[in-house]
């Protein structure tokens, strides 16, 4: 099927595989996987999307940072209690100064689909493509696993994971 089916079927299919203990399975796998870095992008939780947020309690001492949606995405530090406002696509955003991508070891990005080549499905505005193009550092997708391998027609420019932690 083309993406356009696959994101049709996957935000149905989630409403049905929502469930609020996926969120502490997916924060618990994590754990291990991002031990060794400082500075993780992480993404704070619109519709179905698993909510990782308490990943930032288990390490108070790492960086966090949120996107911050406009033409384009860039990333912003979030401590915890700092305050956040509303931003496109009913996202939650802090304020504050822009971190250049090279200084984020890794991302943790939410995705409504991935394909048989691990590539991530979003809502199909690309944000995160053209954010993470060339980007070297660990890509992290957080999927349901029923929308993990689904068959779909992914194109050269989606984002490839390196890692994907199924909820
Ligand atoms: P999503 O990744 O959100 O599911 P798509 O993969 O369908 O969305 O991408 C949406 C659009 O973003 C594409 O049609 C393409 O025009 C644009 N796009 C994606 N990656 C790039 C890139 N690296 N450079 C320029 N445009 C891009
Ligand atoms: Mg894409």
């Amino acid at each position: 099927m083309n993406k356009l089916e696959a994101r049709k079927i996957a935000l149905k299919r989630r409403i049905e595989l929502y469930n609020d203990n996926l969120n502490n399975l997916v924060v618990k796998k994590l754990i291990p996987v991002i031990k060794d870095y400082k500075n993780i992008g992480i993404y704070y939780p619109i519709g179905k999307e698993i909510n990782i947020l308490s990943i930032m309690d288990i390490y108070p001492d790492k960086n966090f940072y949120l996107p911050i949606t406009n033409e384009e995405i860039s990333f912003v530090k979030y401590n915890k209690g700092d305050a956040l406002y509303d931003g496109l696509f009913n996202t939650k955003e802090p304020k504050g100064t822009i971190v250049d991508r090279s200084n984020i070891d890794c991302f943790i990005i939410p995705c409504l689909a991935i394909s048989k080549s691990k590539k991530r499905l979003g809502y199909g505005k690309g944000y995160y493509d053209r954010y993470l193009s060339n980007y070297n550092g660990i890509k992290i997708g957080v999927i349901y696993k029923e929308l993990n391998n689904l068959d779909f027609i992914d194109d050269d420019f989606d984002v490839v994971l390196n890692i994907i932690i199924e909820g």
